[in-house]
């Protein structure tokens, strides 16, 4: 290659500014992507070290005015020249300029004021601590109790760690050094906090049969060299998580670190516990309410050396580790992997490369994988483990199915289905726990007319508002609100009424059955802040309610010893959804709505209710029969030529003229179609699932083909298309391989 692109500070917010240089001949081979570069800067060409950060094809700057670089500079290949390198990738592969794919990639320093070590000194006596404690407890302040409980330990504790650890908020330290609680100094010298909080446990568990063959299956892999990836599939319960920390213990007594991925709702105070019980000091938790600048100190941490293992949501996989051996990817069928933003990657996928640049495995674990990960384990690509048996060995709950239209036929009008109805009873008379699992949020959902059949809808966003307990109308894209009116306002007629069965529905159903059940309600609506999601775990947790009514929110991950029943209302709502993955999606929802009931020592039941009770996600997911379903799905995967089978590349227009987009998506439909290639199966131009959003038009394309390469030059060329023509400057195009949701 002649020419590269070099940037000359990483750190900086200004990645946009790149310098084109020139590569001597003998130089030329050997150039790379993410190399360290030493070159003649300014105009006293002064020497500096930058980054190779691309290698255009040909100069658009007068060629005697390009400089030659001096030299490749020696020395091992640092994780910012992985991360480079994995930037480059990153943009090739969805799509993106090299800034959007290298702000994603590396930790940012912001100009912001770094913010001052604090320690957070106890002012109470142990006896008056314990008291509060007591008080936090009664009110469900799981924050506070968590803060609290290390203080009365500790007497002293550092605030950034407290922060990290305890899982609180700044503003919770707030109210409680107003309180009286505690003081907030600001420490020059601050020693490590929780040192002795957690005891590090020495002795570690004796794993079972199939854990080991697991541990030592990847790990013989591993010594003789061979780095590649694999599937542990196990239920939840089934001991993966000690799986992942035993093979962390041997990766790090290999010199080397680890990164685990954990989706944000998972990250719970038990889980980083586990971790740093095992590890110590040597972990560090990265969370969303990480500001940037936080962030960035823990990327320098893990590059200084500082720690061994990371734990986080998709961000924390750029993690600039100098000698990474391992990425774990807990729960890796969750959508949240899924970057919703340009380039938008797949946290899986990228961790892949990024293994291969570095020379680590990866190890991606869930109780229903993704159609991607298992399709690849059946094809030998992957690595393949599974643990059969929950450890504490709890029976799988009793499942039955209850079609909704014989109920209908048969007279029962009633959201609860006789089947339901009656095991509630039951619960309600033994004092035991339910839960009542509804894939929707809001109260009604949509509001429609009888006469005229039309549905009232957002204005801008073109999606139909949401009917709330208030009487007001609301969209949840862009919240605009009105009144519920007395009329439709398309034809006028007066039969309008709200969709039934929302949460806060069946919640007032609940209620209206049993007047005596004390009935929590968790849904979008009710858990805007962290701890008011916290709060209500917490009191169905210690039995504060007999009945929990929620959307899958509800579903994931949490251990309910005294729930006996679990009903699913309507369990077809997520197969409505217009999406391929829509039976994928219902398949995971209603397995792990099932595997809630019975994780106590009494056995649990699972009433599932359905106006398409034949349906194989449904039918395989009353069984907990990952197998059975991917056989299904694979075959309509196939059939349809749906990833993971094929490849599918979304476009996405959007632009403020209707006009204009409409005239340009047929254009790029018709360019496309034009270049007549093999196999290529091309949907749309369409309007988008949401047609319009704040007044900005959307449009689609989809395609489909056999070999993702073939994708790849098709978006490539649309690429340069856009470069050159001025009027992709109004309409904005973004590009999604194997969409996860719809656009
Ligand atoms: P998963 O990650 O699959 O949900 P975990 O690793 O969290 O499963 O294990 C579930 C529970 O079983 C945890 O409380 C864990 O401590 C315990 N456990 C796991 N493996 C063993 C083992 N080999 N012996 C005893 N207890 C175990
Ligand atoms: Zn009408
Ligand atoms: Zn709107």
């Amino acid at each position: 290659m002649e020419f590269v692109n070099v940037i000359v500070d990483i750190s900086s917010e200004q990645l946009d500014r790149v310098f084109l240089y020139r590569v001597p001949k003998v130089l030329q081979d050997r150039i790379q992507i993410g190399m360290q570069v030493q070159i003649p800067f300014g105009r006293s060409n002064r020497q500096r070290k930058g980054y190779v950060v691309g290698m255009p094809e040909e100069a658009n700057y007068p060629l005697e005015k390009i400089k030659e670089i001096s030299g490749i500079v020696k020395g091992s290949i640092k994780a910012e020249s992985q991360l480079i390198a994995l930037a480059a990738w990153m943009r090739e592969n969805y799509g993106s300029t090299m800034n959007q794919a290298l702000k994603t990639v590396l930790p940012v320093k912001q100009k912001t004021k770094q913010k001052q070590s604090r320690k957070l000194v106890f002012l109470l006596s142990k006896e008056e601590g314990r008291e509060l404690l007591e008080t936090y407890r009664k009110k469900h302040y799981q924050a506070k109790v968590r803060l609290l409980e290390a203080l009365l330990e500790q007497g002293e504790l550092d605030g950034k760690k407290a922060e990290e650890v305890c899982q609180v908020t700044s503003s919770v330290i707030q109210k409680m050094e107003q309180d009286g609680v505690l003081r907030v100094e600001t420490a020059t010298l601050y020693r490590n906090p929780f040192e002795g909080h957690f005891q590090r446990k020495t002795e570690t568990l004796l794993l079972n049969p199939q854990q080991q063959q697991a541990v030592e299956g990847i790990w013989e892999d591993y010594q003789r060299g061979i780095r590649k990836t694999y599937l542990l599939h196990g239920v939840t319960g089934s001991g993966k998580t000690e799986v992942y920390m035993e093979l962390i213990a041997r990766v790090i007594r290999d010199q080397k670190q680890a990164i685990v991925l954990i989706p944000e709702i998972a990250l719970t105070f038990q889980t980083v516990m586990r971790f740093y019980e095992r590890f110590g000091e040597r972990v560090s938790v990265i969370h969303s309410r990480l500001s940037d600048g936080e962030r960035y100190d823990q990327f320098m941490r893990a590059k200084d050396g500082g720690i061994d293992v990371i734990i986080g949501p998709r961000s924390a996989l750029f993690t600039p580790f100098p000698k990474l051996g391992m990425i774990i990817i807990d729960e890796e069928h969750e959508s949240s992997y899924k970057s919703e933003n340009v380039p938008r990657y797949h946290a899986r996928e990228v961790a892949l490369y990024r293994a291969l640049l570095c020379r680590a495995s990866v190890v991606l674990g869930s109780a229903t994988p993704s159609l991607e990960s298992y399709y690849k384990a059946e094809m030998g690509e992957y690595g393949y483990y599974e643990l059969t048996k929950r450890v504490k060995d709890a029976k799988m709950s009793e499942v039955s199915i209850v079609d909704l239209r014989t109920e209908l036929k048969e007279g029962n009008r009633s959201i609860f289905s006789r089947k339901l109805y009656s095991a509630m009873k039951d619960r309600m008379e033994k004092g035991q726990q339910m839960i009542l699992f509804l894939n929707r949020r809001g109260l009604s959902g949509f509001v429609s007319c009888r006469s005229c059949g039309k549905a009232i809808r957002c204005p801008h966003c073109d999606v139909t508002l949401s009917l709330h307990n208030d009487g007001s109308l609301r969209c949840h894209y862009c919240g605009y609100e009105v009144q519920m009116p007395d009329a439709c306002p398309s034809c006028g007629s007066r039969y309008i009424s709200g969709f039934r069965a929302g949460t806060q529905q069946i919640e007032r159903e609940v209620k209206r059955a049993f007047p005596k059940a004390r009935v929590l309600r968790m849904d979008y609506d009710t858990t805007r802040t962290k701890e008011s999601y916290e709060q209500i775990l917490s009191a169905f947790g210690s039995r504060e309610a007999d009945v929990l009514v929620g959307t899958q929110m509800i579903v994931k991950g949490h251990d309910f010893p005294g729930v006996t029943l679990v009903g699913v209302l309507a369990a077809d709502i997520s197969l409505y959804a217009n999406d391929y993955r829509a039976a994928e999606r219902t398949f995971q929802l209603l397995t792990q709505a099932v595997g809630r009931a019975g994780r106590g020592d009494l056995p649990g039941e699972a009433v599932i209710q359905t106006y398409m009770p034949e349906h194989y996600s449904i039918q395989a997911s009353s069984r907990q029969d990952y197998k059975d379903f991917y056989k299904r799905e694979i075959l309509y995967r196939r059939l349809m030529g749906y990833p993971p089978v094929h490849s599918m590349l979304g476009i996405y227009l959007s632009c403020a003229s209707e006009e204009l987009l409409e005239q340009q998506a047929q254009m790029l439909g018709s360019s496309i179609t034009a270049e007549q290639m093999e196999g290529l199966t091309i949907i749309g131009p369409a309007e988008a699932a949401l047609a319009k959003k704040n007044d900005i038009y959307r449009k689609v394309i989809y395609l489909k083909h056999k070999q993702k390469k073939k994708l790849l030059q098709i978006k490539d060329k649309l690429e340069k298309k856009m470069e050159q023509e001025s009027v992709w400057q109004k309409v904005y195009v973004q590009f999604d391989f194997d969409p996860l949701n719809s656009y």
